[in-house]
């Protein structure tokens, strides 16, 4: 890869358009001399895993394969530990099994990782006890702690979220590939979860199954190398342009453009704006997209994204992650399939049943409910088998440790003990256990 200023000149014509959510610098000349120096560092990824990545979701899109991408709201550079991202992995990893086994089709492993470090937020200031403040916007931007200074915006942050994402990424590499992550210890860990746990336990059949499967395999003599590794993808939102473009460069293979702080990267539901930069910037990169799609989505505007985005109509190109909510996605996304669908255009379809579902418990923690995160997602399959569609994937913010953030799940959670363990930075996401629940029970509705 090179980085040659005429050809780099065609990630940059996002430049003369209006950018939501784009923190305000007080420094420029800063600013500037760090874009410069990221500009030179080599890329995080390369140009032919974006290419087999959208291969993969071209699978997803044609519904010969199921998506499951997850992971932090936002990720924190305090959290770069081996404990917090091999935990992930893990939770990341097992539910990838389960639901490899129960959708009888590949399933393409996609992190929230190794780059969502910026935040879009609904409000510019946040007021605690009388004082306002401008809000946090990920580690990326400004601190989290609840003062004047940490909540300048300082470009040094972009140059510590390329680390972090670098030494993220190196590890799950390592992780993903260097037999950690064999899928009969994945098997072993889920047969532990049903054991262990009371919420398990209602799983037990589905994991005998697996495991008489796999004891088949074994007594058949099959012992095949793609149980040993794990083809596992970074995503994350790409929000700030400055960050994403300083790291867009000429694949030397191709010409084209590639944003190699990720493999996929999305346009949020605050930045998906037609006339603005982020979706200028997304249509001009050869990586595999992804699109928010709220419940104030047209159908013209889901056509007009097709348009923009993927104008050759190619199968894994462009995927929609809709986050309706649990009591509009039944209403609001038949429209969009249809009208996406007659177009002739094969895009991905994938359910992010976080965002919609979102509200604040009376302790004032921002939390949502186990049941409304199922009944969005049960909503988004009922609507593909009504349309004879294909319900391609979740997208959930998770973890795997044990925090107190959601609501609900087998092990429940009550409103009273939220703040036993809320560590969130941003959005509650669900624990270890709601996750591998939800795996569960994802798994039983696609065999209903
Ligand atoms: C997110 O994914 O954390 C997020 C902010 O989502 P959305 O753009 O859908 O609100
Ligand atoms: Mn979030």
């Amino acid at each position: 890869m090179t980085v040659n200023a005429e050809t780099q000149a065609g990630g940059n014509t996002w430049q003369n358009l209006p950018a939501a959510q784009q923190p305000e610098y007080p420094d420029q000349e800063a600013l500037r001399s760090v874009i410069e120096e990221l500009a030179s560092y080599p890329p995080l990824v390369f140009a032919g895993e974006c290419d087999l990545l959208r291969s993969r979701l071209g699978a997803v899109a044609k519904g010969e394969a199921f998506l499951l991408q997850g992971g932090d709201c936002a990720e924190a550079f305090d959290a770069v530990s081996a404990d917090h991202i091999r935990n992930k992995l893990k939770t990341l990893l097992q539910m990838g099994a389960v639901l490899t086994y129960a959708a009888s089709v590949p399933v393409v492993k996609v992190g929230r990782i190794a780059g969502q470090y910026s935040k879009p937020r609904s409000k510019p200031t946040e007021t605690r006890g009388g004082v306002t403040l401008p809000s946090y916007r990920g580690d990326s931007v400004n601190g989290f702690d609840f003062t004047a200074e940490a909540r300048i915006p300082d470009p040094e942050r972009l140059k510590r979220m390329y680390h972090a994402s670098a030494s993220t990424l190196n590890l799950v590499r390592a992780f993903t590939t260097g037999g950690y992550a064999d899928l009969r210890q994945v098997h072993a860990w889920n047969q532990d979860f049903v054991k262990s746990s009371p919420s398990g336990q209602r799983y037990e059949q589905l994991a005998r199954e697996i495991d008489n499967a796999l004891h088949f395999m074994h007594a058949c003599g099959a012992d095949p190398e793609e149980f040993k590794t794990v083809e596992f993808y970074a995503s994350h939102e790409a929000l700030l342009l400055d960050y994403e473009s300083a790291l867009t460069r000429t694949d030397s293979r191709t010409g084209r453009l590639y944003d190699t702080s990720g493999h996929f990267v999305w346009v949020g539901e605050r930045t998906r704006q037609l006339d603005g930069a982020h979706i200028e910037f997304a249509s001009q990169i050869r990586n595999p997209l992804g699109v928010k799609l709220g419940p104030s989505t047209t159908a013209a505007e889901a056509l007009e994204y097709v348009e923009r985005l993927d104008p050759d109509q190619e199968p894994g190109r462009l995927t929609f992650i809709v986050r309706m909510g649990a009591d509009k996605v039944r209403d609001k996304l038949p429209e969009l399939v249809e009208k996406v669908t007659a177009s002739g255009a094969t895009v991905g379809w994938i359910t992010d049943p976080m965002h919609g579902n979102t509200f604040e418990a009376a302790s004032g923690h921002k939390t949502r409910r186990f049941d409304d995160v199922l009944d969005e997602v049960k909503g988004f399959f009922e609507v593909h088998k009504e349309l004879g569609t294909h319900p391609g994937g979740i997208h959930v913010e998770l973890t795997g440790d044990d925090v107190t953030e959601c609501v609900g799940g087998g092990d429940e959670i009550f409103v009273d003990d939220l703040h036993q363990r809320y560590e969130t930075a941003c959005d509650p996401r669900l624990n270890r256990s709601q996750s591998l629940d939800l795996a569960f029970l994802v798994a039983e509705m696609y065999r209903d």
